[in-house]
């Protein structure tokens, strides 16, 4: 299978499992504790919690809706801690709990969503600890009061450093991860990704035509050869940035080989992409590449293969259109064709 470019949420599913692992053990402790204690309801709900971690623990790590699941327990858990400190048999010792809801929120919710749970919950706590513990005694303890607001501002802002950065890099490894870095456009990887991804869209609504070019540049070895690497590096880069410029806003060109680019078409029939591949033909022929003072002709062929007809895996569409460049290459290069691997149409200058 494919390799999909998107959010790895790996890392919060093995978080989630420790979470809940602790959460039975310690739900299971404080009920015992609380029965000793007669404090039946919070025993009950504690109880009540832990079987409801046990279920979770099976569920989280199958769950398409991971995010859900991870608000259905973080909210009443944190309600449930919350009120736990506010019943007057408990201690301060419950305040490390509080502590640890920025640390958890961000790991499983990710900036926003942690942010939003952190701030509400630990602003919460801190208001129910100086009502229950800080003004019962009569005078307000300054230091114990500044202890608790900033180990927790400690505990946030850390969350917050981290989870920031952590998404950043993410997002930086995950977009070169799918670029080519000689030319800049996405690689094969994200080709397939985007094929993917216009597949479900597909399967979701109303049938699109698509279709796939596969672009070799002719007798680029020559350039190489002639010119020298860098000039055959330059050539590749100006093959990419002419076709970005000159592409439809929702084609995707892909770099998936040496000197081979395929771009991928949404939205208009094979004939009118046959043209468009034609037309940027022609038009390539007529800028070459000027390079340390020398002007180099670059050509390319092609092979289309579009959805439906040709095939429906990506991989299909592209042995197809592989057939069809082979064709074009065979007929004399600096053409595109288009149709049928027995019967071909190939179009070139002289047709256009
Ligand atoms: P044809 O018209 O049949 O496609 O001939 P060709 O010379 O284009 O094809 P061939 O497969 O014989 O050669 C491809 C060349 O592309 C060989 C390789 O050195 C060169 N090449 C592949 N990747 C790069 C690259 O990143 N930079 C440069 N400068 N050359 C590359
Ligand atoms: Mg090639
Ligand atoms: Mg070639």
């Amino acid at each position: 299978m494919t390799p999909q470019l998107v959010q790895n949420i790996q890392h919060r599913r093995e978080v989630m499992r420790a979470l809940l692992f602790i959460i039975c053990l310690g739900g299971v402790s404080f009920f015992t504790i609380n029965i000793y204690r007669e404090i039946y309801f919070l025993a009950f709900l504690e109880l009540s919690y832990s079987i409801y971690a046990v279920a979770l623990l099976r569920i989280i790590s199958k769950t398409d809706n991971f995010q859900r699941w991870v608000v259905a327990f973080l909210i009443p858990l944190y309600s449930l801690i919350l009120y736990a400190l506010y019943l007057p048999e408990t201690s301060k010792s419950m305040f490390v709990w509080i502590l640890a809801f920025p640390i958890v929120s961000y790991l499983l919710l990710g900036k926003k969503a942690g942010c939003l749970v952190s701030v509400l919950f630990l602003m919460t706590a801190l208001i129910i600890y100086h009502v229950k513990f800080l003004t019962m005694q009569g005078s307000v303890d300054i230091a114990e009061s500044l202890n608790v607001i900033f180990s927790s501002a400690l505990m946030i802002s850390f969350a917050h450093v981290y989870e920031k950065n952590r998404e950043s890099n993410e997002v930086r490894l995950l977009e070169l991860a799918g670029t080519d870095s000689l030319t800049g456009v996405p690689n094969r990887l994200k080709l397939y990704e985007s094929y993917g991804q216009w597949l479900k869209q597909l399967k979701c609504g109303q049938p699109t035509p698509m279709s796939v070019a596969l672009i070799d540049l002719d007798h680029f070895k020559t350039i190489n050869d002639k010119y020298g690497h860098s000039a055959g590096d330059e050539a590749l880069r100006h093959v990419a940035n002419f076709i970005r410029a000159k592409m439809p806003a929702n084609a995707l060109l892909a770099r998936i080989g040496g000197e081979e680019f395929t771009l991928k078409i949404t939205e208009v029939e094979l004939a009118q992409c046959c043209d468009f591949i034609n037309e940027l033909r022609k038009e390539l022929n007529e800028s070459p590449l000027v390079h340390e003072g020398k002007v180099i002709k670059i050509t390319f062929s092609a092979g289309i293969a579009t959805y439906g007809e040709d095939g429906t895996s990506l991989d299909a569409l592209l042995a197809c259109a592989d057939k069809r460049l082979y064709i074009a290459k065979r007929q004399g290069r600096n053409r595109v064709c288009c149709e049928g691997v027995h019967e071909v149409k190939t179009s070139n200058k002289v047709l256009c």
